[in-house]
C-alpha cells in the first residue's frame, strides 16, 4: 500500500516566474512528513482549460489525492473551484451560510480599513455581489473556512481533490485543515511513515562523497533501504536520506561511515545549520563584522535569527580602500603593499572590527566577486577571510571560489560562517 499525490500550481504570475513558487515547496515538505508519496508538481496558467489538462494528467497518473494551489479570489480570472467541479463532474451550488460568513468577514475588513458609513453600502453591496462567486461550492464538497476572504474546498473522490487558495499566509494554515477532513484522511490512508534524517558536510567536493556512499553500498548490510538524495547548497553538502523505521541501524551505519571518513567536514548530524551553530557558539559574546566583497551579507545572516542582538555588536562595509583606513584602522601601508584582497588587508580588518566595537570576536571578508577586477595572482573568486577573537586567537585563510558574483558573495558567506564555527568551537 502506499499514497500518492500531485500538485497544481496556478497562477500566470507563478508560471511567469514573476512570482517564486512557495506553495509547492511547502505542500511537498508536508506531504513528504505525512509519508505520502509526491508523484509531480505542476504550474500552470489561470486558464481554466490548462488547469483542467494538469488535472487529467495527474488522475491519469492514478494518485489519490491533488492539492491545487491559487485562483480562489472573487475576481472572473479565479476559476479554480468551477474547474475543479467540472473535473469531478459535480454541481456548484451556492452555500448561503458561507456567503454570510463571507460577508462578515467582508464587513470587518471594510470597518478595518475605515470606509466612510455614507458610500459604505454602495460599496458594500458591490463586493457582496463579486463575492457571491467565492459561495459557490460543488455540491458535496467539504468547505474550509477561510482564512482570507477565500474558502477551500475538499472535493472527495478517486482522486480527493484539495482546492487552496494561492496567498502562502492563507494556504498554510488551510492545508492543516484539509488534511484533518475526512475524505483527506481517506484518500491518504495507504501513507507510510518515513523517517527523514539530514547530515550537512562542508568542504567535501560531491565526487568524494559519492566515493564514500559507493563503499557503503558494498560494506554496509540493507544500504538499499536508505533512499538517499544529495544536493550541493549555498557550497555545503546536503545529504537527506529516508527509510522506514526499522531501517534505523543501517542509517545509524552510514552516518558512522560519513562521520569516520570525513570526520572534518561533517558538521552536522541533527539537521542543525551551521547557522544555529555559530548562533549558540556566540552565546555570552558579542560579534563584529568588517565586510568588503560581502558588503553586509555576513551580518545580515547572523542577523536573520530572532535574538541576535544579545550578541550581534554591529558591523562595517568597508568597500573602497579609504573606508578600511578611515573606519577600520587599517593601515595604508598594508593596502599598497598588498592590496586590498590580501590576508594582511583581512586580518587587519578583523582587529579593526574587533577594537572598534569593543567586541569579542569579529570576522572579515575581502575578495574578488567579478565579472571584473581578477588578475593572474588574484583571479575572480578569490576572497581572503579573517576571525579574530578578543584573546588573540586568529583564523586567516585564502579561497577561491567558483561561480559567478552572486555565488561567489554567497559563497563567501558560507565559508565566513564555517570559519566562526571553527575558531569559537572548543576543540
Ligand atoms: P486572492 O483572493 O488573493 O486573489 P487567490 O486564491 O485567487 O486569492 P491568486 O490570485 O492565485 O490567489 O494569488 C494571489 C497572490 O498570492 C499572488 O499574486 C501571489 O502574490 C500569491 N501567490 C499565489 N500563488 C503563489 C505561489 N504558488 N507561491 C507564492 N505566492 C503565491
Ligand atoms: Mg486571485
Amino acid at each position: 500500500m502506499s499514497a500518492r499525490a500531485g500538485i497544481v500550481v496556478t497562477g500566470t504570475e507563478v508560471l511567469t516566474g514573476r512570482v517564486q513558487d512557495r506553495n509547492g515547496p511547502f505542500l511537498a515538505d508536508q506531504l513528504l512528513d505525512l509519508g505520502v508519496e509526491l508523484a509531480h508538481v505542476t504550474i500552470c496558467g489561470d486558464r481554466p482549460a490548462d488547469i483542467a489538462a494538469q488535472l487529467r494528467f495527474l488522475a491519469g497518473e492514478g494518485v489519490n489525492l491533488i492539492v491545487t494551489s491559487g485562483g480562489l479570489g472573487p475576481t472572473a480570472d479565479d476559476m479554480t473551484v468551477a474547474t475543479v467541479a467540472e473535473f469531478c463532474g459535480r454541481d456548484l451550488i451556492l452555500d448561503t451560510a458561507l456567503e454570510e460568513r463571507i460577508a462578515d468577514i467582508l464587513r470587518r475588513l471594510m470597518r478595518a480599513r475605515g470606509v466612510a458609513s455614507a458610500s459604505q453600502d454602495v460599496d458594500f453591496d458591490a463586493v457582496l455581489a463579486a463575492n457571491r462567486k467565492q459561495a459557490m461550492v460543488p455540491a458535496g464538497a467539504e468547505i474550509l473556512d477561510p482564512v482570507g476572504t477565500a474558502p477551500g474546498v475538499v472535493v472527495p473522490g478517486s482522486p480527493t481533490v484539495v482546492v487552496l487558495p494561492g496567498p502562502p499566509r492563507e494556504l498554510q494554515p488551510m492545508w492543516s485543515r484539509a488534511v484533518a477532513t475526512a475524505a483527506v484522511q481517506e484518500a491518504i490512508a495507504g501513507r507510510t511513515r518515513y523517517r527523514q534524517e539530514t547530515v550537512r558536510m562542508f568542504g567535501l567536493p560531491e565526487s568524494g562523497l559519492a566515493e564514500t556512499l559507493r563503499e557503503g553500498e558494498l560494506r554496509i548490510d540493507g544500504f538499499d533501504r536508505l533512499e538517499i538524495t544529495t544536493c550541493l547548497r549555498r557550497g555545503e553538502l546536503e545529504i537527506v536520506t529516508r527509510y522506514e523505521p526499522d531501517a534505523a541501524d543501517v542509517y545509524a551505519e552510514l552516518v558512522d561511515l560519513l562521520r569516520s571518513h570525513h570526520p572534518r567536514e561533517v558538521f552536522s548530524t541533527d539537521g542543525s545549520l551551521v547557522d544555529d551553530q555559530v548562533a549558540a557558539l556566540l552565546a555570552g559574546r558579542t560579534i563584529a563584522t568588517a565586510e568588503s566583497c560581502t558588503a553586509g551579507m555576513v551580518a545580515a545572516r547572523l542577523t536573520d535569527r530572532a535574538g541576535s542582538s544579545a550578541y550581534v555588536a554591529g558591523g562595517v562595509v568597508s568597500y573602497s580602500n579609504q573606508a578600511k583606513i578611515d573606519l577600520l584602522g587599517v593601515d595604508p601601508a598594508l593596502l599598497d603593499a598588498h592590496g586590498a584582497v590580501s590576508e594582511p588587508v583581512a586580518e587587519a580588518m578583523a582587529a579593526g572590527a574587533l577594537a572598534r566595537f569593543g567586541a569579542d570576536t569579529a570576522v572579515a571578508t575581502t575578495g574578488i566577486a567579478g565579472p571584473g577586477g581578477g588578475s593572474p595572482e588574484k583571479p575572480v573568486g578569490t576572497v581572503c577571510f579573517s576571525v579574530r577573537l578578543a584573546d588573540g586567537t586568529s583564523v586567516t585563510r585564502t579561497l577561491l571560489l567558483p561561480g559567478d558574483r552572486s555565488d561567489v558573495r554567497e559563497r563567501s558567506t558560507t565559508v565566513a560562517m564555517h570559519l566562526l564555527r571553527g575558531a569559537l568551537r572548543p576543540e
